[in-house]
């Protein structure tokens, strides 16, 4: 394939490379810091030769099926742009079902505790935290290489009301207790047909044992001890894991325990209150 040289012959390379039109778009687009509108204005410019050769990379990459995501470097979620690499899975917008649910039981008026477990990107940390500036909230992951994403985004967001601490679910947060602690753990089972598209992203943020349940097992079990009476726990699970998230939780002393809906129709979050 020749190298090429202006902006409509990259596109078609990208076509032929086999990408959709709207990643093709948004790869010639992205490695030239451009919009849309400015593609379809200047398809006859030409093209330097360096950046000709970074965007056959990135859609070779694309091609081998590298989410758009970690090309770019960046996810939208809940409004806010966030960083995003390979060490955190890439923020879903079926995870603002939380989020939405999260705003519903929080006070916006006056300080409140909240805990995110397993916080990747920091996604739902800091999507609380730009709605409720007001909230002090504790964002946690094992990996040391997600927390580094997600602090430089609360950062580049100006969120400085959010802190950080590494470690398994609620063992860094001895002692304390919170009005709300929210989860998106992994929930995926070993061997679910689903895990070969979902390659490039981190396996250890995606399952979670035979059932797919372990880890919201755990989580569960730990909460009730850091919640506030009438606190609550909220978590999502995959599609098919309500029934067992609700018994959880009951069999755990949560009350009041129900399940919202993803954008999809799909059952998507499970949560309760701590009765204390
Ligand atoms: N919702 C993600 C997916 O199915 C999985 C996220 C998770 O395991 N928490 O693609």
């Amino acid at each position: 394939m020749t190298t090429p040289t202006t902006v409509a012959q990259a596109l078609q390379h990208a076509r032929e490379a086999g990408l959709a039109r709207l990643d093709a778009q948004r790869i010639v687009g992205g490695a030239l810091g451009r919009t849309h509108a400015w593609l379809l204005a200047h398809d006859t410019d030409g093209l330097a030769e360096a950046d000709a050769q970074r965007i056959a990379t990135l859609v070779a990459r694309r091609a081998a099926g590298e989410p758009l995501a970690y090309l770019h470097g960046d996810q939208e979620f809940f409004g806010l742009n966030l960083h995003v690499t390979p060490d955190v899975l890439i923020p879903r917008p079926d995870t603002e079902t939380l989020v939405h649910w999260a705003l519903d039981v929080l006070p916006a008026d006056r300080p409140c505790r909240v805990a995110d477990l397993g916080t990747g990107s920091g996604a739902i940390a800091l999507a609380i935290a730009s709605q409720r500036p007001l909230a002090e909230v504790t964002a946690v992951d094992l990996s040391d290489a997600a927390l580094a994403v997600a602090r430089g985004n609360a950062q580049a967001l100006g969120l400085t009301q959010v802190r950080f601490a590494a470690g398994s679910w609620l063992a860094p947060l001895a002692g304390q207790r919170f009005d709300l602690i929210v989860s998106n753990p992994p929930y995926i089972a070993e061997g679910d047909p689903h895990l070969p598209a979902l390659r490039f992203e981190p396996i250890t943020a995606l399952t979670a044992g035979r059932d797919g349940l372990s880890d919201l097992r755990q989580i569960v079990a730990q909460a009730g001890g850091h919640i506030h009476g009438n606190g609550h726990l909220l978590l999502e699970h995959g599609h098919d894991q309500a029934e067992a998230a609700a018994q959880l939780l009951r069999d755990a002393g949560f009350t009041d325990v129900s399940t919202r809906f993803d954008f999809g129709g799909q059952t998507r979050c499970t949560g309760g209150r701590w009765r204390g």
